[in-house]
């Protein structure tokens, strides 16, 4: 029977998976993480509902692990393809986990014997982890991974493990797989904040990107969901969002718009004053673009909660010896006003994912000026590429909400099935 690959365990690459599967037709769900999940397992809740987002990630992921037509590949990339739709033969590179899939049941014993701590990239570099880690504590699947680089083997991990399931080597192993047809739902990587120097990111602790900021309002992340400031550890009283960092910009040739940071920042204004009524939150931006199903209502609602929405673009935050000073022209009044904020989140655009110019090569599809994967044809066949039997959804198409992304994830599927079905 045939079967289907698709690439990317994000939302959009997992709700494909599932329906796919929900068909009868086996899929491979190639993730390069140690985990499923893509960038919504790191936000806190979701607009425009304010649903905590992991309530409705983590059901998909348990549901997608434990179907019987989906397998998932971890810590794997796609190395080549050949052949054509209804019989490609895709070659990945499965790195090592350095744990034993079959025999970790993921009680994390190992974890709590580790000395080691580093940064948590999952927690946007805010929170660390130890050398033998889960990179949160919702990961499907649920199995440990020992960071060989900063590993010290002091052998605690394996000497507590009661299943011998840590690994002092591992190679890297071949897979390969013959499938139908191929979801590409490799997602984006948010722009690179330190690339703005005038804003002195990574210099002065508190200012940080908005998915920073998503794992500091978190409650499963590093401060339990207490906004902190990173300087001090107290309660920042002004907390300014800055937006179009990164789009609309054509100096930094990123002229398109990233289409969720204003809705994110209205999300997490909302949420800072759902928790504290008195903090002062002020939004710089140059337009406010909430177009989808109730987020007109959404911007409303901030508004009536105090939330200043200043038209206005910094150039620049300037440090002073008791903190920061932003000047930013009212763009509504025409006077130059000075913003004293206790912390600042840089409302990063969206830009596609690491590797994605690679893919593009060895899958032969195009992509557009910015580097997204490109539509055979943009409004009618808006998840098919030049290249029959491979289609492309979500966020490494173009920037996408996760309502935008799991529909393309649908549409991709059905498509990518179609394929299955003529090749069976
Ligand atoms: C700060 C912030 C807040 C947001 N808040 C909201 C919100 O409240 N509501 C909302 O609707 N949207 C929100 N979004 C947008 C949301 O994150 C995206 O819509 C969603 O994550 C897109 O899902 P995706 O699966 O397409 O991409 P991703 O989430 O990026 O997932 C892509 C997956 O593919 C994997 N991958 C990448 N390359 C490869 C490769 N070569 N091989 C194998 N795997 C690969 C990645 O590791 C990842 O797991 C927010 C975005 C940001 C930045």
């Amino acid at each position: 029977m045939a079967e289907v690959a698709v690439i990317g365990g994000g939302v959009t690459g997992i709700q494909a998976a599932l329906d796919i599967a929900n068909h009868g037709i086996r899929v491979h769900l190639i993730e390069r993480e140690a985990s499923i999940g893509g960038h919504m397992a790191q936000l806190d809740k979701t607009f425009p509902t304010n649903d905590c987002s992991m309530c409705i990630l983590s059901p998909k992921m348990v549901d997608v692990a434990r179907h019987p037509n989906v397998v998932i590949h971890t810590l794997t990339e796609v190395k080549s393809i050949t052949g054509d739709v209804g019989r490609f033969t895709i070659s990945a590179i499965r790195h090592p986990r350095y744990v034993d899939e079959d025999a970790c049941n993921g009680c994390g014993d190992c974890i709590e014997v580790c000395p080691v701590e580093v940064y948590n990239i999952f927690d946007a570099g805010m929170g660390v982890r130890k050398a033998i880690y889960k990179p949160h504590a919702q990961i499907v699947p649920n199995i440990t991974i020992r960071d060989a680089v900063h590993c010290i083997d002091c052998g605690l991990c394996f000497d507590i493990c009661g299943k011998n399931a840590v690994l002092r080597e591992e190679e890297e192993q071949e897979v390969i797989l013959e499938v139908a047809s191929v979801v590409i739902a490799t997602g984006f990587r948010t722009f690179d904040a330190e690339k703005k120097k005038e804003f002195g990111y990574l210099h002065h602790p508190d200012v940080i990107t908005s998915l920073e900021f998503e794992r500091l309002i978190n409650a499963s992340g590093p401060t339990g969901g207490k906004i902190k400031r990173l300087s001090d550890g107290t309660t920042p009283d002004h907390i300014v969002f800055i937006q179009c960092f990164g789009s609309r910009d054509i100096s930094l040739k990123r002229p398109y718009c990233s289409g969720v940071c204003c809705m994110y920042a209205i999300k997490n204004a909302i949420l800072i004053k759902e928790k504290n009524q008195d903090t002062k939150v002020t939004i710089c931006y140059m337009d406010i673009r909430a177009y989808g199903k109730g987020y007109e209502e959404y911007y409303i609602r901030a508004q009536e909660l105090g939330i200043r929405f200043l038209r206005g673009r910094p150039g620049e935050i300037i440090r002073t010896a008791d903190g920061m000073k932003i000047p930013v022209e009212n763009t509504e009044t025409s006077e130059l006003e000075i913003l004293e904020p206790g912390l600042v989140v840089l409302s990063v655009g969206l830009e596609p994912a690491d590797g994605a110019e690679k893919i593009a090569e060895m899958f032969g599809i195009e992509r557009d000026d910015y580097g997204f994967f490109e539509q055979e044809e943009v409004k009618c066949a808006p998840v098919k590429t030049i290249r029959p039997g491979v289609y492309i959804a979500g966020a490494a198409v173009s920037p996408k909400d996760i309502p935008d992304s799991v529909t393309q994830g649908e549409a991709a599927a059905m498509r990518a099935f179609l394929d299955a079905l003529a090749a069976k």
